[in-house]
């Protein structure tokens, strides 16, 4: 079977990318230290979305993304499935503007969907003590999903407080608190496209 038509433009319509201003030069200058980059983040996505491709084929998985940090990585990770995706959306309480986790999960936005017999592959941006996933997937498991399986991005490597089976895990990274790439440190840096430590200075700005 032919694939679509890719229509490619000419080197004449190119699209001109402007300079970086000054402006962003200092948004990034509270980043400290660069651990997974963008091109390693791409890669990695491709990969992912090729085994759940190949993991899938012939069924219509549903992806849900834990907001708001699995936006980025939803996005990116959902254009490199070639299957019949649905998406839906649960928002969780996370640190605010801390940076160590509570333990306490509190839904603030639910699902649309009903899972029941639906194969459901979690996305969440990151997994530090994993108590988060860890509710998730027991909250998820009583709606009686005919499987569910995690993608998770990032985890840190060492601290998991809980046993976590995730079957598509993109980064392990030192236990350091990151930004970029979805996650936020207050609400800000989450349009980075790779992940990063923040300097210590930085903190102290919001
Ligand atoms: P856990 O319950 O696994 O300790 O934490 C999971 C949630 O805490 C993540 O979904 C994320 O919202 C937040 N989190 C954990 N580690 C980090 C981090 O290094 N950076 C940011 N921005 N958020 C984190």
């Amino acid at each position: 079977m032919e694939g679509p038509t890719v229509v490619t433009r000419r080197s004449s319509e190119a699209v001109s990318v402007p300079t970086l201003s000054a402006h962003v030069a200092e948004y990034e200058d509270a980043i400290e230290r660069i651990l997974i980059s963008e091109e390693e983040i791409q890669a990695k996505v491709r990969e992912l979305g090729a085994q759940i491709t190949e993991d899938y084929a012939g069924r219509r998985p549903l992806l849900v993304g834990v907001l708001k940090g699995a936006f980025v990585s939803m996005a990116d990770l959902s254009r490199h499935i070639r299957l019949p995706l649905e998406f839906d959306f649960m928002a969780v309480s996370s640190y605010g503007a801390a940076t160590k986790t509570s333990g306490v999960v509190r839904i603030l936005k639910d699902l649309d969907h009903d899972l029941e017999d639906r194969d459901v592959i979690l996305v969440e941006d990151i997994v530090d003590s994993g108590l988060t996933l860890n509710y998730l997937l027991k909250n998820l498991r009583t709606r009686r999903p005919a499987t569910l399986e995690v993608c998770a991005m990032v985890q840190k490597k060492g601290i998991q407080q809980v046993e976590l089976n995730i079957r598509y895990r993109g980064f392990e990274i030192p236990p350091e608190f990151v930004v970029g790439y979805g996650l936020d440190f207050a609400e800000r840096y989450r349009n980075l496209p790779y992940i990063a430590t923040l300097k210590p200075e930085a903190y102290g700005e919001v």
